[in-house]
């Protein structure tokens, strides 16, 4: 959550700070700042949007070369100008951004306050700089010596960068548990919760590790552990394209997205099925083959849509391998005391590679001695760091909140897993194994297919865009797809929706059919087809109002519904490839209708590094 930027060099600060908080602000919009240092240190921030930041600054003078900005997610006090980021110390002498939580902020904040600290937000941030504030004043140290002391003070999880007006050309940063990168340009540096701020600038980067803290000052990088032993940083190059975080003359980032689905699952599968050769490659499962050749369990943890990838990954890894599979929330997985052994494998499935509750789930799986293998988007986050081996979706940057090519480039990574696992186990066989790959081929085309079908969902979510309830059902492969849909729907439009398992309907949410009820039924011909028609019926004959999406050239489910969206018929395991297209379009049209920001729901961030 929440966006950081910095930036030290021989350019203006504030707009390269200003075009990296727009490009942050998928993480976090509730308000944001800056803070600049041109001898004096001016803090301007706002309630809303970086727009309204923008529109706020613009008679004050932001001349300046060093600088810092924050968009923000509010875990500690309501967002508000107040709350807002940068926050600063009691003189005003010090300002601090943050990302994260500091757990003992209150009891830090009830000796700060004793030792004459005032406090303006409800912010744990605003103790932070405060009792760096009070470090230097008491040891009469440096502000990196301040700095580098209240890291031991301080629990929880943070990516701090400091400014101080006593040290004007210098900028301080350093990180626990949230996401923090450093671009090296010429003579210039930049910083920023994620690369997609420095890209146009330069290409080399540094990403931080926790417990470091970066100093740059006199056009240098100087990096330290807390213990103040000097590292030195690892500059890596990025691969990524300028274009690939643009709307590309899309309206939303999300409609980009899905659209871009061809060609991210093509992408994600690249390298890996290589259909000519009769091969199926995964680096990071080769390296772990008897690993997963001896596994007694699979256990996949994940958070909303990512989970939703990992129940798919479910029927995939049991069908196909053989393994038993248990799909966990990372949150809950956590905090329980889960049973595990080193002969169980531990699956962290996360877009940004930066979501706090299924890192915390894969120390914990490491520390009990278990194969860690991650699934992320994002190249050197802190999963795909922390993990023992494991596999890049590689689907480019998802900038849309709501996760659309991320969660069909899991899926398909996951299918390639499973496929290669399975071969290898013996549970399948050549020719299946040959089918599916001949399959998996084609399944860029059918999204391509499935994508065909916007105007017609277009004119079906006018019709619905006003329900106030929608019920998603699916039986094996397309319940998960169910639960996605769902959540799509929830996300971005605000409407209440649930997934079920279309049997498990009728212990319960059968109740709440009527004939104002619109109920998505993703229906494709697979092993469940006749269980599912039967379901429909049921709705049917409670008058609920039947959107079904079935397989091309279905003519036993038409006469049933109201609406039928027909996609491209595939192999039951990849249907959830295909049939959670038309959900994801339904979803943002109907969000787009009712007048909801797609790319920015509220409450809502892009990559939850708060637990
Ligand atoms: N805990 C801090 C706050 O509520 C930072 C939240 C964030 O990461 O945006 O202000």
């Amino acid at each position: 959550m929440c966006g950081i930027v910095a930036y030290i060099g021989h350019r203006e600060a504030c707009p390269v700070i200003l075009k990296g908080l727009r490009r942050l602000e998928y993480r976090g919009y509730d308000s944001a700042g800056v803070a600049l240092l041109n001898g004096q240190l001016n803090v301007y921030k706002k309630k809303g949007k970086v727009a309204d930041l923008e529109a706020f600054i613009a008679d004050k003078d932001i001349h300046a070369h060093v600088g810092m900005g924050h968009t923000r997610w509010a875990t500690h006090g309501e967002p508000n100008d107040v709350n807002a980021h940068p926050h600063y110390s009691t003189s005003e002498r010090i300002a601090i951004i943050h990302n994260g939580i500091i757990e003992n902020y209150a009891a830090l904040k009830k000796h700060l306050q004793q030792q004459g600290h005032e406090f303006h937000s409800d912010t744990d941030t605003e103790v932070f700089v405060n009792l760096i504030e009070e470090i230097q004043k008491q040891n009469h140290c440096t502000l990196e010596e301040a700095v580098r002391l209240a890291l031991h003070e301080v629990v929880g999880a943070y990516a701090i960068v400091v400014l101080s007006k006593d040290a004007p050309d210098q900028l301080i940063a350093a990180r626990k548990g949230s996401p923090l990168v450093i671009g090296v340009g010429e003579g210039e540096f930049f910083l920023a919760s994620d690369a997609t701020p420095i890209i146009e600038y330069t290409n080399e980067v540094v990403y931080v590790n926790d417990y470091e803290i970066a100093v740059i000052r006199n056009g240098k990088l100087d990096i330290r552990t807390k213990e103040d032993v000097v590292q030195t940083p690892y500059i890596q190059k990025l691969e990524m394209e300028l274009d690939s975080i643009e709307k590309g003359g899309y309206e939303h980032f999300m409609l980009k997205e899905i659209f871009e689905q061809p060609k991210s699952i093509l992408d994600s599968m690249r390298g890996r099925l290589e259909l000519e050769a009769g091969h199926l490659n995964m680096g990071g499962v080769r390296a772990f083959e008897q690993k997963f050749m001896n596994a007694h369990r699979i256990i996949i943890v994940a958070c909303g849509t990512s989970w939703h990838a990992g129940l798919v990954a479910e029927y995939l890894i049991e069908d196909l391998a053989r393994i038993p599979v248990e799909v966990e929330y990372a949150s809950e997985f956590r905090y329980r005391n889960p049973v595990l052994s080193e002969r169980d494998i531990v699956i962290a499935i996360s877009q940004s590679g930066e979501t706090a509750d299924t890192l915390a789930a894969l120390e914990l799986a490491k520390s009990k001695g278990a194969t860690i293998f991650g699934i992320c988007n994002v190249v050197g986050s802190s999963i795909a760091r922390a993990t023992d081996a494991g596999a890049y979706t590689h689907a480019g940057p998802e900038i849309g909140v709501a996760s659309t090519k991320a969660f069909t480039a899991q899926v398909t990574v996951l299918t390639i897993l499973a496929m290669i696992v399975g071969h290898r186990r013996g549970t399948l066989s050549d020719v299946k194994l040959r089918e599916l790959m001949v399959e998996l081929y084609t399944i860029p085309q059918k999204v391509e297919k499935a994508l065909e079908l916007d105007t017609e969902i277009q004119q079906i979510a006018e019709i619905f865009k006003d329900a106030t309830n929608f019920l998603y059902l699916g039986r094996g492969y397309n319940f998960p797809v169910a639960l996605e849909g769902a959540l799509k729907l929830k996300e971005i439009s605000y409407i209440h929706a649930e997934g079920y398992p279309a049997a498990e309907m009728k212990h319960g949410p059968i109740a709440l059919i009527d004939e104002n009820m619109p109920v998505v039924v993703i229906a494709t011909r697979d092993s469940s087809y006749e269980k599912i028609v039967s379901n429909i019926q049921e709705v049917k004959a409670r008058k609920g109002r039947i959107i079904a999406v079935v397989s091309e050239g279905d003519t036993t489910i038409p006469p049933m519904a109201e609406f039928v969206v027909e996609v491209p018929h595939t192999s039951e395991v990849l249907m959830p490839l295909v049939s959670v297209v038309p959900l994801q379009l339904l979803s943002y049209h109907i969000a787009v209708l009712r007048g909801c920001n797609v790319d920015q729901p509220r409450n809502l961030a892009k990559s939850v590094t708060v637990e």
